[in-house]
């Protein structure tokens, strides 16, 4: 236990909740409307609730529709399609808090950091004030909602090193720019990468002023096979490709031929999967920034070159360098979610957090075993290399099938499921369909990996 010596505040819970993102949002949501007299103390570092949303660029939007993003509770977005915007998410959340407190059940203690977390009493401080101390006994658990590492280039400087000459900005510093630059180089071809050259382009930038340093191509999924009305189609399309083929590349140039994923170079064979969604139009804009340097890592920018571990190009100082190599989601190893007096919150579904924190706080409000909740939807960890796909996928499937043998109607109405927003005969049709589709999946890993 840590030794604090200035005044301190003494509070009582049944949980305590360490991180206000939307993972320690839409599990706090689900529990305190599943339990009807737990206490909950909720506290973060940041400001105000979000998450990496507060930090993000302000044109950023959701990557997946908003129907489904969020907590149970509340609806995000006008539905189909809608993706929400940055200043949304941030209204959004800022209610999501307001209504929690409104419970009487919740404190929430902003710019507040846990250092040292401990089972029975931990010590919050103050951020802001080294005085203002927090020791927090906690008689159900604590919520580790830190967990998945969420990292954006606005809290997150790069690794490498750029010397004084060079003007690098997070893509936060786009909308700040007043002057042209000769040359936009940006690093990074994740998500944040792909949304820093959209914006360039939608902002009327020649796509040949735009240079891309990307270090890993990476699957692209098409957004269009993303959404209510065809996601169960295109789930079931991905488990029967991971079933039919032969090699874990087989599986996506299956997919591409069937117009499910994406990649910028037909000549290059994508080494990385996270579920990065584009919509085609976006696609097709991408495909114009003709100058992509294949190098490896950015090391150091000076003396007029970028040096990466593959090679060197030139620089001159008139470029804007837009820094996205932060890591967004990183893949963590997998603990048991539910360890006594412990729970920390992971993905039990392929890219769906939110959900996935929801469904975590279901099971807590349920009278079973915590081998028995483990056991009923295990941890998907983000995937990352072409090689974590198929695995992902089935225990996705997997964990479905089970959700829906011992929860049907609570996944059936819970928002953040996205088919949940099918009405109810195609909804049952599909998931006979996916439950069908499968079968034996599990089987056919062991091929893949053998191959
Ligand atoms: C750019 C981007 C776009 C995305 N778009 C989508 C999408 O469209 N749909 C989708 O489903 N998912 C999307 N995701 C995935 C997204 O990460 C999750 O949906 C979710 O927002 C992750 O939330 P989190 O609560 O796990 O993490 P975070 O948002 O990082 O929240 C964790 C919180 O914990 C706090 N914290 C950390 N350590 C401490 C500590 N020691 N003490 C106190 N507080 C602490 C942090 O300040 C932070 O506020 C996107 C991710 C990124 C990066």
């Amino acid at each position: 236990m840590e030794q604090v010596t200035e005044s301190i505040n003494e509070i009582s819970t049944d949980y305590l909740i360490v991180g206000a993102g939307a993972m320690g949002l839409a599990f706090a949501d689900t529990l305190l409307t599943e339990n009807k007299t737990a206490q909950f103390v909720i506290v973060d570092k940041r400001a105000m609730p979000g998450g990496h949303w507060v930090d993000a660029y302000p044109f950023v939007t959701l990557h997946q529709p908003a129907a489904a993003y969020g907590v149970n509770s509340s609806k995000l977005g006008s539905g189909g399609a809608d993706l929400s915007s940055h200043a949304e998410l941030m209204f959004y959340f800022e209610r999501v808090m307001q209504k929690l407190l409104a419970s009487g059940r919740v404190t929430f203690l902003p710019l507040c950091e846990c250092n040292a977390f401990a089972d029975d009493e931990v010590i919050v401080h103050s951020v802001v004030d080294s005085d203002l101390n927090y020791r927090i006994s906690i008689a159900q658990r604590l919520v580790d909602a830190t967990y998945m590492k969420v990292q954006v280039p606005a809290s997150h400087p790069p690794k490498y090193s750029v010397s004084d000459a060079y003007t690098l900005v997070p893509p936060n510093g786009l909308i700040r720019q007043q002057r042209s630059w000769g040359r936009y180089t940006i690093i990074g071809a994740g998500k944040t990468g792909i949304d820093a050259i959209l914006f360039l382009l939608d902002s009327g930038v020649s796509p040949d002023k735009i240079q891309w340093v990307i270090s890993n191509d990476m699957w692209l999924w098409n957004r269009a096979n993303v959404q209510i009305h065809n996601v169960v189609d295109e789930l079931v399309r991905h488990i029967k490709t991971v079933k039919a083929s032969g090699s874990t590349n087989e599986i996506f140039e299956t997919l591409e031929k069937l117009g499910s994923v994406f990649r910028l170079n037909p000549t290059i064979r994508p080494t990385k999967w996270r579920c990065a969604t584009v919509a085609p139009d976006e696609f097709a804009q991408l495909k114009q920034v003709r100058d992509q340097v294949r190098l490896g890592r950015v090391n150091e920018i000076r003396d007029g070159e970028i040096i990466l571990s593959d090679g060197r190009i030139p620089i001159d100082s008139d470029t804007l360098i837009v820094d996205c190599s932060a890591n967004g989601l990183e893949q963590r190893a997998s603990l048991p979610i539910f360890n006594d007096k412990r729970i920390t919150l992971q993905s039990v579904f392929m890219c769906q957090q939110v959900f996935s924190a929801a469904i975590i706080g279901k099971l807590e409000s349920m009278d079973m075993s915590d081998a028995k909740r483990n056991q009923m939807w295990k941890v998907v960890p983000h995937p990352e290399r072409v090689e974590d796909y198929p695995e992902s996928m089935v225990q996705t499937f997997e964990n479905l099938i089970n959700g829906n043998k011992y929860k049907p109607w609570w996944l059936r109405r819970c928002r953040l499921n996205i088919m949940s927003h099918m009405s109810l005969f195609p909804y049952v049709v599909g998931s006979l369909r996916s439950a069908i589709a499968a079968r034996g999946a599990r089987k056919s890993l062991s091929r893949l990996e053998s191959s």
